[in-house]
């Protein structure tokens, strides 16, 4: 067998993201590992990022020759509220320390991930990756915000100066396997799955909070994968790139509470608690650029990728995070 030529270190490879990655890399026959790769899931027992030390050392373990740089402290709406501070500068240090270090040991390239929280809170619609440094984000969540937007002027700022590959990219709302499926903490998507899986087994009804109305841009976790793999392969620029379905497959959250009940068999009661607030009605971000440059990619049909990510909980409710 010949030695490896490249190795891929995924940081944050137990999470959401990295997990999906990870099954990409194993299954798919486009996507998946090609010869000469050697890929690396980190987790944070093998290195807190937060601490230069440790993080100098799992570079020295691993010499990577890429990265895809996904460990981030990530939270729910009022974890943030309460702790800007903490999720400002956590991130700032885990991302300062990946990419100096990334400079250091020689990485050809880094595809970091923000979110579409870095943009403006008072924005228009549709959302475009010129927007980025256009205002300030929401006051909720600013900490983690900000500290995201920094990797991009960090990326610009090492391939100004050194030269150095390092991009990013920009998910809407992921879901799928191995996601956090608790009942506050959570996204949408795992946070009703487990609302309607206790519903069934308690036989009391699925309450959605607010009318169902807001649309959202959703992508599943392996779709996300697989455009992680190919923005490390094919991704050309330094500044940052949306991945995100079309703007005409956003869905509203009636249509995700469907969707579940379907996906779960559930025949209980089903109704909406309008006393709720909604949020924003719709965040819609344009995936033009993203389809200009792999015009082929296909998403997986949303109620296919919910199925899976249903399945997947079924299967695994007793030792999934909740
Ligand atoms: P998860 O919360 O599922 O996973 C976070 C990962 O980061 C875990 O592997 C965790 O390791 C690791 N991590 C956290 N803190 C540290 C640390 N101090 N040192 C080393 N590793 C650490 O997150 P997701 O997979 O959902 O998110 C991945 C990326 O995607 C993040 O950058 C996030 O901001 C971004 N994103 C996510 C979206 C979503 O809807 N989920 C939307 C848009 C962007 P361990 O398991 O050991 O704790």
């Amino acid at each position: 067998m010949s030695p490896a030529k490249s190795v891929i270190l995924v940081t944050g490879g137990s999470g959401l993201v990295g997990k999906a990655i990870e099954w990409v890399i194993e299954n798919d026959p486009k996507y998946g590992k090609r010869e000469g790769e050697e890929w690396v899931f980190l987790t944070s027992k093998d290195a807190n990022l937060v601490d230069p030390a440790a993080t100098k050392a799992v570079f020295e373990k691993y010499r990577p020759t890429e990265i895809i740089h996904l460990a981030a402290k990530v939270g729910g709406l009022f974890g943030n509220m309460a702790a800007n501070l903490d999720y400002f500068r956590d991130n700032l240090l885990i991302n300062d320390n990946v990419l100096h270090n990334a400079k250091e040991f020689g990485v050809k390239k880094v595809v970091s991930c923000l979110s579409t929280c870095v943009f403006p809170d008072k924005t228009s619609y549709p959302i475009d990756e010129t927007m980025v440094h256009l205002g300030p984000p929401h006051d909720s969540n600013y900490g983690y915000s900000h500290s995201k937007r920094m990797v991009d002027v960090m990326n610009r700022a090492y391939n100004d100066q050194y030269g150095c590959n390092f991009t990013s990219v920009i998910p809407t709302n992921v879901f799928g396997p191995h996601d956090n499926f608790h009942l506050v903490n959570s996204h949408v998507i795992p946070g009703l799955i487990h609302k309607c899986y206790l519903a069934q087994q308690n036989g009391t009804p699925f309450i959605m909070s607010g009318t169902g109305r807001p649309l959202r841009q959703f992508i599943y976790s392996r779709d996300l994968a697989r455009l992680f793999v190919w923005s490390l392969r094919e991704y050309k620029e330094i500044t940052p790139l949306i991945l995100s379905v079309p703007e005409e497959e956003e869905v509203s959250i009636k249509q995700v509470g469907d969707s579940i009940v379907n996906a779960m068999g559930y025949t209980g009661d089903y109704k909406f608690d309008t006393t709720k607030a909604d949020g924003q009605y719709k965040k819609t971000a344009s995936n033009k650029k993203l389809m200009s440059l792999n015009p082929d990619f296909k998403f997986t049909p949303f109620d296919v990728a919910l199925n899976e990510t249903v399945e997947w909980f079924n299967q695994n409710v007793d030792s999934i995070r909740k």
